[in-house]
């Protein structure tokens, strides 16, 4: 069977990307080769300016620093699964999310005091933005310490 999609992709082999436009061809708009809608709970965007985190669809602009949406990357389905099991989201000083996996939870809770744990705390999750990163792990938590 030729289905839109198929004849699209063979035409897009042939001509430049301008010469679709003014045909009113977009290869993007093909829903065969954008299957998203079909299950919009099961993936997470990523900005790549300010590595905030999207869930279920592709969002127009970035809430935090309103970079275009075309620009998220996809992120793993699998690997944000197992990722959300073991590990605690929560919204860091400037808005963000970051993760704090249970391993570097418990090692936070070793810290008797409660305000220096909060100080730690902070401590890490401006470390973790600063450096990009989106993960607080245990050894960060250990490092902190030390
Ligand atoms: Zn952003």
């Amino acid at each position: 069977m030729i289905t839109t999609s198929v004849v699209n992709e063979a035409i897009g082999k042939l001509l430049p990307p301008k010469a679709l436009k003014a045909m009113g061809i977009d290869l993007n708009a093909s829903p065969a080769k954008h299957p998203k809608d079909a299950s919009p709970f099961s993936l997470s965007f990523q900005c790549p300016d300010c590595s905030h985190i999207q869930h279920e669809k592709r969002p127009e602009v970035c809430p935090i620093c309103s970079a275009g949406g075309e620009t998220f990357t996809v992120l793993d389905v699998g690997e944000a699964d197992s990722e959300a099991k073991d590990s605690v989201e929560v919204t860091a000083f400037d808005g963000h999310q970051l993760k704090w996996t249970k391993e570097a939870l418990e090692e936070l809770e070793q810290i008797p005091e409660e305000l220096a744990r909060e100080q730690i705390r902070l401590k890490l999750e401006k470390q973790t933005r600063t450096r990009k990163q989106t993960v607080i792990t245990k050894e960060m938590v250990t490092a902190a310490l030390s």
